[in-house]
């Protein structure tokens, strides 16, 4: 039985690994995927302090991963589908092995969240991405949509301008959500043009995507606008489906925590964007993770189970 088991491989779990392991918890990190979470798939990230000149996801996470191992933490890769609380000890059951431990963080972050227009499913993975720094490179010299106005989004259709020969942005509002640097960044880039107050309705093709149509919220026009790709880029849902009968959840399903990360289950925490929290950046993942890692190696002395 471990210490500590983290869900989920982002920066807030990659964080409470290296704090876990470092107090000289037996730790093991459970990710589906690879580690970094969101933050992994992001071309650049520059507003992590430290880094001057900005530093590539994956690479971050990367070290993070190194820095967590050289303290000894473990990595698993899986997914955890239950949670049961068993007397003291948590038991996770992943598809062919449960892992045991006594204290648990929940570090499973947000999913792309979906238009839930016709065509999207369809087309997803031919023309459709939900991941600009993944698939931008097919893009070259062609036309591009990006769905949305916040900080993903304009990031997403600034990345595109390197690739596509232009960049369409549809957003809902008049009126960007992006951080003000990045609007104007976006502003200025003649490769990108906005359609404003405006909709997806549908999205066509053939093999892959040929064209979109677009509505105007507040003229009720639609058009069709011919692109080869749509970037879709409209937030994020947490992934927070295997603790919904566990722990308490806010109405968009964030779980809810107090200062110290608790979720109100002796033992049981939770950091990162999984939970509610009014902002969601890598600084303050790991800020979760660490507050969540410190937290369970007091809950386990408070306990005497170390
Ligand atoms: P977000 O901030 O929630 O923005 C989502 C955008 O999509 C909004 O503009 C929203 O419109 C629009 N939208 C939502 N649902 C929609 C729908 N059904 N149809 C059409 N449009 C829809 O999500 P995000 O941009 O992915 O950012 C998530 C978090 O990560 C934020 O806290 C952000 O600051 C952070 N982030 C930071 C950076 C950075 O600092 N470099 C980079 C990426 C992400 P409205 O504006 O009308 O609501």
């Amino acid at each position: 039985m471990y210490d500590l088991a983290i869900i989920g491989a982002g920066p807030a779990g990659l964080s409470a690994a290296i704090y876990g392991a470092r107090a000289r918890l037996s730790t093991v990190v459970i990710e589906k995927m690879y580690p970094g979470g969101q933050a992994a798939i992001t071309d650049v990230i520059e507003n992590y302090p430290g880094f001057t000149e900005g530093i590539s996801g994956s690479e971050l996470a990367e070290a993070m991963k190194k820095q967590a191992e050289k303290f000894g933490a473990e990595f698993l890769n899986g997914e955890v589908q239950k949670i049961e609380r068993q007397g003291e000890k948590f038991v996770l059951h992943l598809k062919k092995e449960t892992v045991e431990a006594k204290a648990v963080i929940l570090a499973m972050g947000a999913l792309a969240r979906k238009l839930g227009v016709k065509g999207e499913k369809e087309f997803t993975g031919r023309g459709v991405s939900y991941c600009a720094t993944c698939d931008g490179a097919f893009y070259m010299d062609r036309k591009v949509m990006v769905v949305g106005g916040g900080d993903t989004a304009i990031e997403d259709a600034l990345f595109l301008t390197h690739f596509a020969s232009r960049v369409i942005v549809v957003h809902r509002r008049n009126e960007l959500r992006a951080t003000k640097i990045l609007q104007e960044r976006a502003f200025n880039n003649e490769k990108i043009e906005f359609i404003w107050d405006s909709v997806v309705e549908e999205i066509k093709g053939a093999d892959a995507v040929q064209e979109v149509v677009v509505k105007n919220v507040k003229t009720g026009e639609i058009k069709s606008v011919p692109v080869d790709g749509v970037f879709i880029a409209i937030g994020w849902d947490p992934n927070t489906a295997v603790v919904r009968d566990l722990v308490k959840l806010n109405e968009k399903g964030y779980i809810i925590t107090d200062e110290n990360m608790g979720t109100g289950v002796p033992g049981l925490f939770a950091a990162g964007d999984v939970r509610e929290k009014s902002l969601r950046q890598v600084v303050t993942a790991v800020a979760d993770g660490a507050i969540a890692a410190v937290s369970a190696e007091k809950y386990l002395e408070e306990h005497h189970m170390r």
